[in-house]
């Protein structure tokens, strides 16, 4: 689960309301304190944490005398106040069935570009979009082979070239072939250089006049913590941000800030990324990533996963079979290679309520995955 540490806290500091024989101010107050810690100590900007300091404490003080159960009010008022700090009104791009869809995927070298396009493609594919990847990084010594392996990888159709050198030519090109071939999805990646340079980002605009994407995707690194809030700004000005994704939320501590900090800048975080293979992407919505990282749990995405894991149609009858007890050994390993495909084990888990922060620090995922493997 990402942010692991940071859920670990916040948890154990309301596990505190729930010993305490009463609730007071005085406990509120060491509650709100750590809760506060934890969050700077993953970054998040200061004016946020006493933002929901204040707010909370008062809805505390307005309901002290209701009698209304304050140990209830209290987690749920955290969880509304960090579910508002990860939140942005608009609503993000989605692709749509039956229709050609060109997204461009902007963002600093290093940042996880390739690798999440990737992921993004295989993401839709396997909704059953018509999906394909274009490499329009020139600039990368062998950019155009690892998009090739990685495309290849997840049997994805790929385009690029040796020899162009002109990235707003490739952009163009691959775009208007896949569009011919009927794809609904078309991925361009860009070359992300060194830093914020001027030649990037008016190559990048350059690249956007002519493949006129239905979507500009900022991906960021997520180790920077909440100076990201200040790179997201520079990108949305040079180009038409839609959306962002954080990525490398797997090992970074300063993943909060990251997270809050784009969200400050009203633009949409529709996935993270957290790890390095490619089912390692995760769908962001704010309400269910902080109830999991409260350990919650989120029962809507515990049951749409269930039904992932056992198809349409096979549902009931794998239900008979375990009620009569015909569930033979085949039955089993299908419903084990459902589950390794659905990605993360750790996040399957922590849509359960109350499991969720259980199981940080233990168990090593992969480990445990390679069990079910063998
Ligand atoms: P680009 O230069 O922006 O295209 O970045 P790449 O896609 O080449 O990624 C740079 C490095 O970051 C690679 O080693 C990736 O495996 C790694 N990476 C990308 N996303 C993640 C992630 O979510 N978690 C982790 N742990 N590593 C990632
Ligand atoms: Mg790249």
């Amino acid at each position: 689960m990402v942010l692991a540490e940071l859920g670990q806290k916040l948890t154990g500091a309301l596990r505190k309301l729930q010993n305490a024989t009463v609730v007071d101010e005085e406990v509120l107050k060491k509650v709100l304190n750590e809760i506060s810690m934890a969050l700077l100590q993953s970054d998040v900007n200061v004016k946020f944490v006493k933002k929901l300091k204040d707010n909370i404490t008062m809805q505390f003080k307005l309901n002290e005398q209701t009698g209304n159960s304050l140990r209830k009010l209290i987690l749920q008022a955290v969880a509304a106040e960090l579910t508002g700090m990860l939140s942005v009104d608009r609503k993000p791009f989605e692709p749509k069935k039956g229709k050609v869809n060109v997204v461009m995927f902007v963002g600093l070298q290093g940042s996880g570009k390739t690798t999440t396009c990737t992921k993004f493609a295989s993401y839709w594919q396997r909704k059953n979009f018509r999906t394909c990847l274009v490499c329009a990084d020139t600039f990368r010594a062998g950019a155009f082979d690892q998009l090739k392996q990685n495309a290849t990888k997840v049997r994805i159709p790929f385009y690029g070239s040796y020899s162009e050198v002109d990235p707003v030519a490739i952009a163009k090109e691959g775009v208007t072939q896949f569009k011919k071939e009927g794809f609904e999805l078309i991925i361009v990646d860009t070359s992300g250089r060194h830093k914020q340079e001027d030649d990037l980002f008016e190559e990048m605009i350059q690249v956007e006049k002519a493949i006129k994407p239905d979507e500009v995707i900022f991906v960021m690194d997520s180790s920077i913590g909440q100076a990201c809030y200040d790179q997201a700004l520079a990108f949305k000005k040079a180009v038409k941000v839609g959306s962002v994704i954080i990525t490398k939320l797997d090992g970074h501590a300063k993943g909060g800030g990251a997270l809050s900090a784009v969200a400050a800048t009203e633009s949409p975080i529709t996935f993270i990324g957290v790890g390095e293979h490619f089912n390692d992407l995760e769908k962001f919505e704010a309400e269910s990533f902080v109830n999991r990282l409260l350990g919650l749990g989120d029962l809507r995405k515990l049951f749409d996963t269930i039904k992932e894991i056992v198809p349409e149609g096979q549902q009931e009858q794998f239900l008979e079979k375990l009620a009569t007890g015909n569930f033979r050994l085949k039955d089993l390993q299908t419903q084990y290679n459902s589950i390794l495909n659905i990605g993360p084990l750790n996040q399957f888990m922590s849509f359960i309520p109350g499991i969720g922060n259980m199981l940080q620090g233990q168990a090593n995922e992969k480990e445990g995955i390679k069990k079910i493997r063998r």
